[in-house]
Formats: structure tokens, C-alpha cells, sequence
């Protein structure tokens, strides 16, 4: 007797007519003698609308009163998947974050899962019944409810697998698997039909939502054998594997974009020791990540330094930057909230030369300007505008033969 965890995302779970399609799914589970826990999300569209509502209220609510509120669209999908296996028969019982024990910090909003021990529903399994726990929900240790960032009833079933020791966890979403890229932009992406830890982590880091990033990195960490798959089609999906010798020898596996980036540049800052942190160490001060720095060689003494940030924390970042210009005595202070940055992904890039500039020639032949690069053992992203993320998906997937199975 296996144990599995299955999640189901928002457009799975978006009708009622779904909820019922996933009630069938599960109980076959349940019929063929194994043992079933089932993570929802919210049904579709429904955090974005809670989101809204909060915002009619006050554009920066209370974090913690934002995760009462966000939490409850997974609560109300589980009830109603409780109730339609109820009505075909099938034993199942409904759980919020907090009454399994999901133990997080309490970063609210972005909450990260502490402990995984002790989950509440070994009876319920035990005893013969579909567990059925609401995604994306956990509870600090003075027992605030927490959520753990948009995706995040990913890292629930993957957190509840590694917790339960599970034989497999399995993604259902709305597409059959992890393709070369989004399929939504290029249709000629591929699924793949195995990805590493490693490289679906990088996918996820670089803005591919197929998979929440803690998901993955938590997969790794606790060897939980992770699956993608479609909730509409059949099919075997994708597996993340860690890196075995009959994995296909692919130079790149993929094509990630993230869309949520903005740039800010200082020119003309006085070239001495401690400017980047004069820099950086205010806006870091403010809780903004930031992503990819450049700092260009010195003229004149003084130099140009450019950094990404998240598109939300831009207007912040700018004025924090204005002020530092001023005590600096920079001479300007620019910015661009309307850049993407796409990356190449694949862990053949450690052994083959030549992929950054095949990827510099797609893109120049194309007329697309690169504005930032970076670059790590596997992966190079660029930066480019925004209007160029489709061309410049597609251009890539063509140049490295994406739709092409790896000889
Ligand atoms: P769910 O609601 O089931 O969690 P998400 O919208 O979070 O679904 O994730 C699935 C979506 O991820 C797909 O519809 C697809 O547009 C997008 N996506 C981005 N990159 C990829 C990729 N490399 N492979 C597959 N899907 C991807
Ligand atoms: N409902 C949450 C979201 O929309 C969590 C999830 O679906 O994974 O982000
Ligand atoms: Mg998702």
C-alpha cells in the first residue's frame, strides 16, 4: 500500500463540476487500496479577488489581517471537495493549515514551514479516510495564521509528503507537465519528461510558476519524489529526479522568464571603497531583495550602478535611491519598471562552451537589445523591455532546438 500526496491548483479545483471531476480522481485512489492526502488551492481567480477586497480597504492592510483573509479561499475548497467524495461514498475529512500543524514563522505573507513533525492525520489515514488539507496555510507558534506566498499550496503537499514520508507527491495543475517554457508563450515548448532538483529549482528562482520555488527546494531537501502533472489529461507528467546517469544529455533544458523586475541606476557616484554598500545597504535596510547588480568600471573618478529589484518594490526603491543621490552627490538617478528578464537554463551548461553567445546571436538577430546579463554555472539571464519577452522566448526556443528531443 503506497501513500500519495496529490495537490490540485486553482483552475483544477475553479467549478464545481471540477471539484467533483477531483473527487473521482481521488476516490479511485482510495478504491485501488492506497493511502490519500489531498492539498487544494483556492479555487481560481478567488486569492486575487479576496486581494482586491482588501484593497478597497486600504491599500497596505495589517499583514496578519491579510492571512486571515487570504486563507480563507483554500478553506472553502476543501469543504466542498470533503463534500462531493462524501457523496460518492468516500470517507474524507477536511483540515485548515492550523489544525494539521503546519508550524511556520511569522513572516505573514511569506511565511516559511519550521516543522513538519507531528502532522495531525496519521489516524485519519489509518482509519481508512481521505485527508483532505487546505494549501498555502500554517500557523506561528503564538497560533497567527500564516500564508506562505502565491504558490504556495505547492510547498504544503510537498511539506506534507516529506512529513509523511509519502511514496510520491503529485502537482496537478492545468498543464501536463514542466515544459521548455511556459507553453503559454511559446507553443512549441516540449514537455519534458524528467527535470533535475537542480535545474527546476533554477527555473523556479527565475520566475517559471509552475512549481513554487520552497516546493522544489524543500523536495530536495527531504528527497520527496516530486511529479507535475495535468488534472485534464493522462499522462505520466514530469518528474523531478535528482541528476542519474539515463538522464538525456540536453546542453539547455529550458527557457525561464520572470516579468515582475525593475531597474534602477545611479550614475556618476563617487568611485570609493564602501559605495555599494552606501547603495544598497539602505535599500536592503527596507526589506527590498534585490536581484542583479552591475557596477560599470570608473570614469572620471565616478561610476554607474545598476540593480533589479521586484517591480512592486519599485516606486520605494526609487525614492530611497533619490535620497542616497543626494548624499552621495550622484549625478542622476534613472529607472525602468518595464524590463523582463529571461534566462536559459540547464546543467549542460557546465560542459558545453559556446551557449552565451548563441544565445547574444538569437537575440541580436531579432533587434533585441540586452540591457543587463548575469550569469552562474547554469543558467544566463538577460535583461530585456518588456516588449520583447514573447520575441525573445520564442527566438531562444529556436535557437537551442528546444521543440527538438535531445539527441
Ligand atoms: P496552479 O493553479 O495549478 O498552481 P499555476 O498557474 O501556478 O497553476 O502553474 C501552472 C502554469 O505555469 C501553467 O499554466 C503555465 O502557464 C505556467 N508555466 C510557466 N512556466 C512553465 C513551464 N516551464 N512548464 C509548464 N508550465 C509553466
Ligand atoms: N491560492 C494561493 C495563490 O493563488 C496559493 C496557491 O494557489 O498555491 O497563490
Ligand atoms: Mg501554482
Amino acid at each position: 500500500m503506497a501513500l500519495i500526496v496529490q495537490k490540485y491548483g486553482g483552475t483544477s479545483v475553479g467549478s464545481i463540476e471540477r471539484i467533483q471531476a477531483v473527487a473521482a480522481k481521488v476516490k479511485a485512489v482510495q478504491d485501488s487500496g492506497d493511502q490519500i492526502v489531498v492539498v487544494v488551492s483556492a479555487m481560481s481567480g478567488e486569492t486575487n479577488r479576496l486581494v482586491s477586497l482588501a484593497k478597497e480597504i486600504d491599500y497596505c492592510p495589517a499583514p496578519r489581517e491579510m492571512d486571515v483573509l487570504l486563507s480563507t479561499g483554500e478553506q472553502v475548497t476543501i469543504a466542498l471537495l470533503c463534500m462531493a467524495l462524501h457523496k460518492m461514498g468516500c470517507e474524507a475529512r477536511s483540515f485548515t493549515g492550523g489544525q494539521v500543524q503546519i508550524l511556520t514563522d511569522n513572516a505573514h505573507s511569506k511565511a516559511r514551514i519550521r516543522g513538519i513533525e507531528g502532522i495531525r492525520v496519521n489516524a485519519d489515514l489509518q482509519a481508512g479516510c481521505v485527508v483532505v488539507v487546505a494549501g498555502f496555510q500554517g500557523v506561528d507558534d503564538q497560533g497567527n495564521i500564516t500564508t506562505l506566498g502565491r504558490g504556495g499550496s505547492d510547498t504544503t503537499a510537498v511539506a506534507m509528503a516529506a512529513a509523511l514520508k509519502a511514496d510520491e507527491c503529485q502537482i496537478f495543475t492545468d498543464v501536463n507537465g514542466v515544459y521548455t517554457t511556459d507553453p503559454r508563450i511559446e507553443p512549441k515548448a516540449r514537455k519534458l519528461d524528467r527535470i533535475t532538483f537542480e535545474e527546476m529549482l533554477e527555473m523556479a528562482s527565475l520566475g517559471s510558476k509552475v512549481l513554487q520555488i520552497r516546493a522544489v527546494e524543500f523536495a530536495g531537501k527531504y528527497n520527496v519524489p516530486l511529479r507535475v502533472l495535468s488534472s485534464f489529461e493522462p499522462g505520466e507528467g514530469t518528474l523531478i529526479t535528482f541528476e542519474d546517469e539515463g538522464m538525456e544529455e540536453a546542453k539547455i533544458s529550458g527557457i525561464a522568464f520572470n516579468r515582475d523586475e525593475a531597474k534602477l541606476t545611479i550614475l556618476g557616484v563617487p568611485d570609493q571603497p564602501g559605495v555599494a554598500y552606501s547603495i544598497l545597504g539602505p535599500v536592503s535596510n527596507a526589506n527590498i531583495e534585490v536581484d542583479m547588480i552591475i557596477q560599470n568600471i570608473a570614469e572620471d573618478d565616478t561610476t554607474d550602478f545598476t540593480f533589479t529589484v521586484h517591480r512592486n518594490d519599485y516606486p520605494k526603491t526609487l525614492e530611497i535611491l533619490t535620497e542616497t543621490s543626494g548624499i552621495l552627490g550622484a549625478r542622476e538617478v534613472i529607472g525602468d519598471d518595464s524590463i523582463v528578464k529571461v534566462s536559459l537554463v540547464g546543467v549542460g551548461m557546465r560542459s558545453h562552451s559556446g551557449i552565451a553567445s548563441t544565445m547574444f546571436e538569437a537575440l541580436a538577430k531579432e533587434g533585441i537589445n540586452i540591457r543587463m546579463i548575469s550569469t552562474s554555472e547554469i543558467k544566463i539571464s538577460v535583461v530585456v523591455d518588456e516588449k520583447y519577452l514573447e520575441l525573445g522566448v520564442r527566438a531562444l526556443h529556436e535557437a537551442f532546438a528546444l521543440d527538438e528531443e535531445p539527441q
